[in-house]
């Protein structure tokens, strides 16, 4: 069933663009009357308008966050453009990440109600909405709004513009009514709350502390047992979000007025979103790993791993399979053939051992996909024995933002460079950092400097991020390994071991999934 969610672009307080239009009023009232037109339609619809951030960072997370904190099948967002002040026509477009014809189609619709040129389509890999929001999604410039015909054109023509996008948007034929609502209608009490100020009363902790606040902490910054002292390890993960977070939060370990406000961005984005996987199949995935011959193969020096590492790597590769049936761009990445580039692509350097074992890596897709996986098990056992919250290597030193591993794979914020798809990744975790941080967890000990993090800015995002939401370690390092292989000495020292079991753990969780997308078609 359809449910749709749409969002005004920018803010009360975060203006868009104006000109013979004010973009911020425009895309309020477009939101509210398609989503009048589509519930009368008897299409579920949510809306959501931000009255509160103060900074476009804020804006853009805390629009993301309300899209992800829905259930729904498509994400809208609408907005205006915006060029140079011109009396000539200048018309609409629709922007997509993997939405082509849909895009296609309300860019054709509004087109037509207004008369104005179809400037159609267009992909875009670099924006925030559409790279963050995990589901379908398409981003809408209605008109714009420093043109005067355009103005003109949709003031006139409002009640049909909001009609052909809510048609677009629903496949069905909606037709402009007699009542149309100009005027943004009172936006609903939003569903989640501000973020507030630190609130008055909370105690300044750090080491040596005991009570409640510090067993928040530690349940909020995934340190186990959560057993209320503040200790080394506790101290560490205060540590690294603090260089995580930044914004002039010094990085002290000690839990103070500005510390509390940046956990409270963390526990708002968190509960916010979700693994991105429906929990149920998640946890049917990881039922299949933890059953699964690999999950007890003593691998070569390491021995067996923690359980949840096999299970988490499992529902990783989940979510890349589900992403890459969406044709999101960093799953479609990982998932090219061999790139015939013995050099940079971990798939051509172990192309002998690959096909030994009958795994064949010549087409783009699915298969190519799953046996990048196997090698990504293989690589976690050889850099961290599956340990997600491994730190930085002690006995290099690289400590900066830029070259401090961290996690599974050991990999580095450098990483980076290699590929347009990774750098979006950041974005999109950090707004949503849930990445099947709990089935990681299982079997691991955490030790006493693994949560810190060196450095500031995005690199010691990087470095929390791997370690508090796994699963972006995971992609970040599997579109490295297609990229920049050199990146990881056991793959150049070809010490990983592929293993046959792991394809056939792997092609159980493929199976799972094409059956369950077979019921919901059905
Ligand atoms: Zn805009």
């Amino acid at each position: 069933m359809t449910v749709i969610c749409m969002s005004s672009g920018h803010g009360k307080y975060i203006r868009g663009a104006s000109g013979y239009l004010d973009e911020v009023n425009c895309a309020r009232a477009v939101v509210e009357e398609t989503a009048r037109l589509l519930r009368g339609a008897g299409v579920e619809t949510k809306t959501y308008h931000d009255d509160w951030s103060h900074s476009q960072d804020e804006n853009l997370n805390r629009i993301v966050n309300w899209h992800n904190g829905q259930s729904r099948t498509l994400d809208v967002s609408v907005h205006f453009n915006a060029y140079q002040t011109t009396s000539a026509e200048m018309g609409t477009e629709c922007l997509y990440l993997t939405q082509k014809d849909l895009a296609k189609k309300v860019a054709d619709g509004i087109a037509k109600a207004t008369a104005l040129p179809n400037r159609g389509p267009k992909y875009r890999d670099n924006l925030f909405f559409l790279n963050s929001t995990a589901c379908a999604s398409v981003l809408v410039e209605v008109v714009f709004v420093d043109s005067s015909a355009d103005a003109a054109a949709y003031e006139e023509e409002f009640p049909a513009v909001c009609a052909a996008l809510a048609s677009a948007l629903s496949g069905k034929k909606i037709q402009a009514d007699d009542e149309p609502t100009p005027e943004p209608l009172p936006v609903e009490p939003p569903p989640v709350a501000e973020i507030p100020e630190a609130e008055p009363g909370r105690q300044t902790i750090g080491m040596g502390d005991e009570g409640e606040d510090v067993v928040y902490v530690q349940t909020l910054l995934g340190v186990f047992p959560a057993d209320g002292n503040f200790g080394p390890v506790t101290d560490a993960a205060v540590r690294g979000y603090q260089a995580a977070y930044g914004e002039g939060v010094t990085c002290d370990g000690i839990v103070g007025p500005k510390t509390w406000a940046a956990f409270d961005y963390l526990e708002h984005a968190k509960a916010s979103g979700n693994d991105r996987l429906p929990a149920d199949q998640a946890r049917r995935i990881a039922d299949i790993a933890k059953k699964s011959k690999i999950a007890n193969y003593a691998w070569k020096d390491r021995g067996k791993l923690p359980l949840g590492y096999t299970a988490g790597i499992a529902q990783c590769f989940g979510l890349a399979a589900t992403r890459l049936m969406q044709g999101h761009p960093t799953a479609t990445t990982a998932a090219q053939a061999d790139r015939n580039l013995s050099e940079k692509d971990a798939l051509t350097w172990y192309r002998d051992e690959f096909e030994a074992l009958g795994m064949n890596n010549s087409q783009d897709g699915i298969d190519t996909l799953r046996h990048l996986f196997v090698l990504l098990l293989g690589l976690g056992a050889r850099e961290s024995s599956g340990r997600y919250c491994e730190g930085r290597d002690m006995s290099a030193d690289n400590v900066t933002a830029e070259t401090a591993e961290a996690s599974m794979y050991q990999t580095s914020w450098n990483i980076r460079s290699c590929s347009s798809a990774i750098p979006p990744l950041l974005q999109e975790y950090w707004a949503n950092p849930n990445g099947f941080l709990p089935t990681f967890q299982e079997g691991v000990t955490l030790k006493k400097d693994e949560l810190a993090n060196y450095g500031s800015g995005d690199g010691a995002k990087f470095q929390f991020l791997s370690k508090y939401s796994p699963a972006f370690h995971c992609f970040v390092t599997g579109i490295g390994l297609r990229y920049l292989r050199q990146h990881w000495g056991p793959i150049n020292r070809q010490e990983v071991e592929l293993k046959i079991d792991a394809d056939e753990m792997l092609l159980q969780v493929q199976h799972l999934l094409s059956e369950d997308s077979a019921e919901m078609v059905a």
